[in-house]
């Protein structure tokens, strides 16, 4: 473990109350106290906090107060001092300079957060949770966080990786002893946990669908022929003039992408040129888009246009929408225009979609409000809404709790074709090797440095 002593700004370099300069390492004490002007910093043995003055060059630089963190009991397990200044950037960065001059180094990206895990406070899933709750932009997505940090994942994978040694310890004993230690019986009471095992490992793997909507929003694609009003609607939905509305057909000419934050969770919306067939190469462009955006959608908007007849055009799009592609995506329809006199009713579209259909006006907001209620319901149900179900939202986890559980079906398999006992304990270890880099236990070096480089600056 690196002893140097690291300093970084740790809050937002925008101005606001206060600012907070972070110092970690077996100098930091000695070097806050050398441009602190107040209480001898160095008496301090656990934890204190001191008000008094940086001063660089004889003048004063801000008025602050420093907290003082004694090893072990810090973010890093470190020495650590933290300065609370006034939020200004310039004066941050002149404190930041004042600390670095009495010979700290600058600290990387996440090496904060790095040391803690290197020092055994955190575990790397934790770790990783960390950089997760600063990057969450909803309700559930902070509260997934919070529970990885706090250890839950990292508890169940330590459980299931302690069920995997014991059963290898077990057949790796009675294979080097097998007078005294046999096997007999083992398979009947393995092969039920084994079972288990992979059913765990594959749940959790599921459930990184799940996360990525709540911490990344549901990608919403919005279909429809030119001029039915996707535009109008994705202003509405987001409550601002975003996208460009025009009266002539076939302006959406690329693909635009919004956030809208609604309870819980976030909708990402997606802008995309109208589905037809054109000669045109800009908007043939779109189209390609569009599909390709679709397929990658967790939920589609078809916009028809109820003034009108539902033309060859919305056929086109009906019949992409039930296309083998998109067979398992959740489709809405949504009747715009509802403000005009009526040309194409509900209750048919109803019945020749097979979809939902809300009848809506984007000109005079007119069933918006339901739109959103029913997507709320729509992915808020079952699991996600559940606080109690663990969910990953990870995809490093999701990609080693897969190859763990394929590692655990090999087992599965070697016992099924009746292979001696010895071929199980290969897999086995492949299985608890993959779970140990999710907690880091089995991490090296490399990964651990890519983990931590991705983080934020004084993390
Ligand atoms: P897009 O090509 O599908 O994105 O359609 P736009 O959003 O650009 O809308 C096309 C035209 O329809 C514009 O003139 C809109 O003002 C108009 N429009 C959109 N929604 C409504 C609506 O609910 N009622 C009425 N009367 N006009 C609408």
């Amino acid at each position: 473990m690196s002893s140097d002593t690291i300093a970084a700004i740790a809050s937002g370099l925008t101005p606001s109350g206060i600012g907070i300069i972070r110092v970690s390492g077996q100098e930091a004490v000695l070097s806050v106290n050398s441009i602190f002007e107040g209480k001898d910093l160095r008496e301090e043995k656990h934890r204190g906090l001191f008000y008094g003055h940086i001063k660089a060059d004889g003048n004063v630089i801000d008025e602050v107060i420093v907290l003082v963190m004694r090893s072990p009991k810090s973010y890093t397990g470190e020495d650590v001092c933290e300065i609370q200044c006034h939020g200004g950037p310039f004066v941050m960065q002149k404190i930041l300079k004042a600390v670095l001059d009495t010979g700290v180094r600058p600290a990387e990206p996440g090496e904060f957060t790095k040391r803690a895990f290197l020092s055994g406070r955190l575990d790397l899933a934790q770790a990783e949770a960390v950089m997760d709750i600063i990057r969450a932009e909803n309700e559930k997505a902070a509260v997934i966080s919070a529970k990885q940090i706090s250890g839950d994942l990292s508890e169940e994978i330590r459980f299931i990786r302690k069920t995997i040694l014991n059963d290898t310890a077990r057949i790796e004993a009675s294979l080097d002893d097998p007078e005294h230690l046999s096997l007999d019986g083992f398979q009947e009471d393995f092969f039920p946990r084994l079972e288990d095992t992979i059913k765990k490992l594959g749940s959790l793997a599921d459930s990184f669908e799940e996360g990525r909507i709540l911490t990344e929003g549901i990608k919403t694609v919005i279909l429809g022929k030119p001029n039915v009003g996707k535009s109008s609607i994705m202003n509405r939905l987001l409550g601002e003039e975003r996208a460009i509305v025009t009266e002539y057909a076939g302006t959406t000419r690329d693909v635009i992408e919004e956030n809208l934050r609604m309870s819980g969770f976030s909708l990402k919306l997606v802008d995309t040129a109208g589905i037809h067939d054109t000669d045109e190469p800009v908007e043939k462009i779109g189209i390609e888009k569009a599909s390709a955006q679709a397929k990658e959608a967790d939920l589609l908007f078809f916009v028809a246009d109820s003034s009108d007849d539902f033309s060859e055009e919305d056929e086109e799009i009906l019949s992409f929408l039930s296309g083998e592609e998109l067979k398992d995506k959740k489709v809405i329809v949504l009747l715009n225009k509802s403000d005009l006199v009526q040309r194409t009713d509900a209750e048919f579209l109803r019945i020749k979609t097979g979809f939902p259909v809300f009848v809506i006006s984007a000109k005079e907001a007119q069933g918006i409000e339901e739109i959103k209620k029913y997507i709320s319901e729509l992915f808020m149900s079952g699991k996600i809404g559940d606080d109690s179900q663990m969910i990953i939202t990870n995809v490093r986890h999701q990609q080693l709790l897969k190859e763990a559980a394929e590692h655990l079906k090999y087992v599965k398999k070697s016992m099924e074709d009746g292979m001696p006992e010895d071929f199980y304990t290969i897999d086995l270890m492949a299985a608890y090797e993959a779970l140990g880099k999710i907690t880091g236990e089995t991490a090296g070096e490399d990964l651990v440095n890519e983990i931590f480089s991705k983080f934020c600056m004084g993390k």
